[in-house]
């Protein structure tokens, strides 16, 4: 093929289109991946809307591609990558190897990280064209559609958890139970902790026991820190929801030296006080998705016991449909696309 196919946003805020552009050549160190499924996330939003600087119009999102390599540029085969290889590309589309936080090999936190579908073109498209260092493989035992979410997704949350204070046994609870924390959920009793869902509602406590959940709680019930403390107090919360106020609620129900891990994003701020913090030695800590080689470690993770995304797929002529879907929350639980 000479030409392949995107789903682009001309302007901000703007529809989807499909257009049909030229094929791109991998330049050194970088490879072409003949996309089999890509992920809707929330972030993509952030790009979309132009709520970024420079973000480039016409716009390709995508961060959560998966797919097969079908062309290798310079350097690639001496760096282990062979054309056929799965992987994905996700929210870590590679970083600069100059700034202070990759000199010290803190590369997700990179001054210029790459990000799919903001530094370049995403993976809402045929092929995306990306640096090797974003690349992760993905096992046998997951489809492109499986492994798509686990690159931005699944690895947040995966890494939120292991990256924290909370050791087997520990009571975790997670807030909120939709694209990140129904995975989270998953991840969370797979690791061997009490894991407690929070969610709205009486009526999703049977999914979330479904889901792996030693206990539920019904935030419209009553106080969430009363009853985290009912349950001996959370070691940890992974707070996955974007709503600063019910963040803030879960903080004087965790234990002291607990943590509260925030990974759902929004630009509100969090009604916490000093005083929440000081007395018990309580902590609130942003969390910022995984490298490469973690999202390798979470789809290894995912493999071995069997935890997979919940996904609604669409193909790729659907990207409006399916964009929306994610916007309004009536996906269940996380929409890909896939170019077939
Ligand atoms: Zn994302
Ligand atoms: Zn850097």
């Amino acid at each position: 093929m000479n030409t392949y196919r995107v789903a682009q946003v001309p302007a901000p805020n703007g529809s989807f289109e499909i257009v049909e552009r030229e094929v791109p050549r991998p330049g050194p160190r970088h490879v072409r991946i003949a996309v089999e499924a890509c992920g809707v996330c929330h972030s993509d939003a952030m790009f979309v809307s132009a709520g970024m600087p420079g973000v480039p119009f016409p716009l390709v999102p995508g961060h959560e591609a998966a797919g097969r390599i079908d062309e290798l540029g310079d350097g690639a085969d001496e760096m282990g990558w062979q054309v056929g290889d799965r992987v994905t590309v996700g929210w870590f589309g590679g970083s600069c190897l100059h700034c202070v936080p990759c000199r010290r090999g803190d590369f997700i936190v990179c001054d210029n990280l790459k990000i799919p579908g903001y530094a370049y073109d995403g993976g809402f498209a045929e092929a995306i064209v990306a640096p090797v260092d974003a690349l992760a493989r993905i096992p046998d035992a997951l489809s492109a559609a499986d492994a798509g979410p686990m690159a931005c997704a699944g690895v947040t949350v995966y890494n939120g958890l292991r990256r924290s204070g909370a050791r087997p046994d520990d009571l975790v609870a997670i807030q909120g139970i939709g694209g990140l924390g129904h995975l989270a959920v998953r991840f969370a009793a797979a690791m061997g902790y009490e894991t407690v869902a929070i969610a709205r509602g009486a009526d999703k406590a049977d999914f979330a026991k479904e889901l792996g959940a030693h206990h539920y709680v019904d935030s419209t019930a009553g106080p969430v820190a009363e009853a985290l403390q009912a349950l001996g107090g959370a070691k940890v919360v992974l707070a996955t929801a974007g709503n600063s106020e019910a963040m803030a609620s879960t903080v004087d129900g965790l234990t002291p030296r607990g943590e509260l891990v925030v990974v759902g994003a929004t630009p509100d701020p969090m009604p916490i006080s000093p005083l929440q913090l000081i007395l018990k030695g309580r902590l609130v800590r942003g969390h910022p998705s995984g490298t490469a080689q973690d999202v390798q470690d979470t789809m290894t993770f995912a493999a071995r016991h069997g935890i997979r995304s919940m996904t609604e797929v669409l193909p790729l002529d659907e990207a409006n449909t399916a964009y929306r879907k994610m916007m309004d929350g009536s996906a269940r639980f996380r929409m890909v696309l896939t170019p077939s």
